[in-house]
């Protein structure tokens, strides 16, 4: 039977805490999630009992370490509907899973001239890689306009979307407006095009059940600090016969299969794209935090933050000035919003003074801010553990900033 999603909060000990002479409201899960006491625990084991380096295969701590270390890529790869964990390669989080496919398959595989689509609403770490190739070799990069509601604009879409195209990166969830696109039907139509999809899943793998597989996605990727996880550790899914044929990333131990003063050859994938020591106790809390994910009911848990969303867009929606960002028929539970003539990091600084965590600033999304024509928002993202009394707080702290800073 599944755990029901009332219980969950006693599992984050960071709410018991006063925070500037308040209990802690956490709305700020968009940026990083906070870690229920199973994951706290499990890391603290590793480090206490089971610290060995992986794949060296020499003694009873390593070999357990490393049977942890692939467990948790087995456990990656069913969460996203993989073939194979084969396919699931460890990486940092998503800014590196997106450089490395910017580097080792874009910069590889496409010619001068050739296009790389993006959107107005993707997060930095889907810009960049792209531009740095780009510039590099020639190649153009474009990026699909967003609407005044925070959709995609489909029409666009279907102007930049060409033969040219030879990469088409985008997010499935906005972390500023909460919009999820639809993936499925963003894959079909890169394909139909000749063109290979790169999703970026860092706010999407709290919100929907990934399948990798059934909408024949070519690259994914997520962080498993947005999940319950630790931080610094995530996971890029590739398409095996993408995989196979792109050369390494970085160079290092563990990624070689012979090495020689004059020439390398190097390991099958995934390892030939994880050089160096991983981070083991990334992938091992990683499981732990899936595992304490896929205990809830997933429709519960987004019935659960849909209704705090909703419940936070009808009480401030009365306080004068507000202007909400992000109207997007299907949503994360991502507020954003500015009141008007007050800059948002005010508005954060106050909210923290009473104990509110808000993320406040451009959200790492500068071009979609240049498309509002605004500096920043302030943004309060809801997750499992927050509840009515949350949204409350949040209020009543809104109608105290607005009486300081107006
Ligand atoms: N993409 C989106 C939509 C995000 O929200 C974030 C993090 O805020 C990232 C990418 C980058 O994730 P990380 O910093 O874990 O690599």
């Amino acid at each position: 039977m599944k755990t029901l999603v009332a219980q969950a909060r006693s599992q984050f000990l960071a709410l018991n805490q006063i925070v500037n002479g308040q209990s802690l409201v956490y709305l700020d899960s968009a940026a990083t999630t906070l870690k229920p006491l199973v994951v706290v625990e499990r890391l603290q084991r590793y480090y206490a009992y089971e610290s060995a380096n992986v794949h060296r295969g020499a003694h009873y701590l390593s070999d357990r370490g490393t049977e942890n270390y692939e467990n948790s890529r087995l456990q990656v790869a069913q969460q996203l509907g993989a073939e194979s964990s084969d396919e699931i390669i460890f990486v940092k989080g998503t800014t590196e899973a997106m450089n490395l496919v910017a580097q080792s398959y874009g910069a590889h595989f496409l010619n001068p001239g050739d296009e790389i689509l993006i959107t107005e609403m993707e997060h930095h770490a889907n810009i960049i890689p792209w531009q740095m190739i780009a510039q590099k070799n020639n190649f153009v990069l474009q990026a699909v306009k967003v609407t005044p509601d925070g959709e995609l604009d489909y029409e666009d879409l279907r102007k930049k979307l060409t033969p040219k195209t030879k990469i088409f990166a985008v997010t499935a969830c906005s972390n500023v407006l909460g919009t999820i696109n639809d993936i499925p039907t963003l894959t079909k139509m890169a394909h139909d095009v000749g063109a290979v999809i790169v999703v970026d899943a860092a706010q999407w793998i709290s919100q929907e059940k990934i399948e990798v597989k059934k909408w024949n996605i070519d690259f994914l990727a997520f962080s498993s600090h947005k999940l319950f996880g630790p931080t610094g550790f995530g996971a890029l899914y590739g398409r095996k016969e993408l995989l196979q044929k792109m050369p390494p990333y970085q160079g290092g131990g563990n990624m070689i299969a012979e090495v020689s003063l004059e020439k390398t050859t190097y390991n099958d994938i995934p390892f030939r794209f994880e050089a160096g020591t991983p981070h083991i106790a990334g992938a091992i809390g990683t499981t732990t935090a899936l595992e304490f994910y896929n205990q809830f009911d997933l429709n519960e848990v987004r019935k659960h933050e849909l209704a705090l969303l909703k419940a936070a867009e009808e009480k401030l929606k009365s306080i004068a000035g507000i202007k909400f960002f992000g109207r997007s028929k299907t949503r994360a539970p991502i507020l954003s919003f500015n009141l008007e003539g007050i800059h948002p990091s005010d508005v954060g600084q106050v909210l923290d003074q009473q104990g509110i965590a808000v993320r406040t600033g451009h959200h790492c999304n500068q071009i979609l801010m240049n498309r509002f024509g605004i500096p920043g928002t302030v943004r309060a993202s809801f997750s499992i553990y927050n509840n009515e009394s949350d949204v409350d707080r949040l209020y009543r702290g809104l109608i105290k900033a607005k009486e300081f800073l107006s």
